[in-house]
């Protein structure tokens, strides 16, 4: 299925105007900085069609990508940034929520961990949320290629313990790097079983 073409379809910044959910939906959560963008043009292979870097004063929205008529990839504002105003972010913050809490169609949310920072306070935020909503999420650790490989699954295993007692977690911790490409094959075959054929 990511060998499809990536169509760029909607932008939401705020609910009422969420598309109409007619495919089966990956959405892809994290902080600012996560390297979320480059995940999506790493795993589409078309480079530049997710915009890479959030930049202050940007508006923040939430993108829709269709992969054929198979699968809608959905980039999520990033969440914690540094510079933003309170008010605004806040406003970010909700709109993920409600994405995340209440969106029809929507079969995973693949939340992403920087392997060199691990979890914090605002990743736990969301996974409680889904948690509460019972949406089905996972664990991408990213940037693996910062870090040495021993690190990577220390990073992981202390994740997996972290999370062990959860119940709308699925699949074990993925790791990539989309600077080395390392991980970008099998996050592609885990996430191609949620794709409509
Ligand atoms: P986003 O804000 O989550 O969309 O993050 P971006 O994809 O824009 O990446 C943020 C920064 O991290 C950029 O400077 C990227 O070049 C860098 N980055 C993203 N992925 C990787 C990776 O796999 N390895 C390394 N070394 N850097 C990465």
């Amino acid at each position: 299925v990511f060998r499809n073409h990536l169509d760029f379809f909607a932008a939401a910044k705020i609910s009422s105007s969420f598309p109409p959910p007619t495919l089966p939906e990956i959405a892809f959560a994290g902080r600012s900085n996560v390297g979320k963008s480059s995940l999506l043009n790493a795993l589409t292979r078309q480079w530049g069609v997710v915009r890479t870097s959030d930049k202050p004063g940007l508006t923040q929205t939430i993108n829709f990508f269709k992969l054929a008529s198979k699968l809608c990839l959905v980039d999520l504002p990033g969440y914690g940034f540094a510079y933003a105003k309170e008010e605004v972010k806040e406003s970010w913050e909700e709109l993920v929520k409600e994405f995340v809490s209440t969106r029809v169609g929507l079969q995973r949310v693949c939340l992403l961990i920087d392997t060199k920072w691990g979890m914090k306070a605002r990743d736990f935020e969301l996974i409680e949320l889904m948690e509460r909503s019972k949406t089905p999420y996972q664990i991408v650790l990213t940037k693996t290629d910062m870090v040495f490989p021993i690190d990577v699954a220390r990073r992981a295993m202390q994740i997996q313990e972290n999370l062990k007692k959860r119940k709308s977690i699925v699949d074990p911790v993925v790791m990539v790097s989309s600077k080395s490409g390392a991980g970008i094959r099998n996050l592609r075959s885990v996430l191609a079983k949620i794709a409509r054929f």
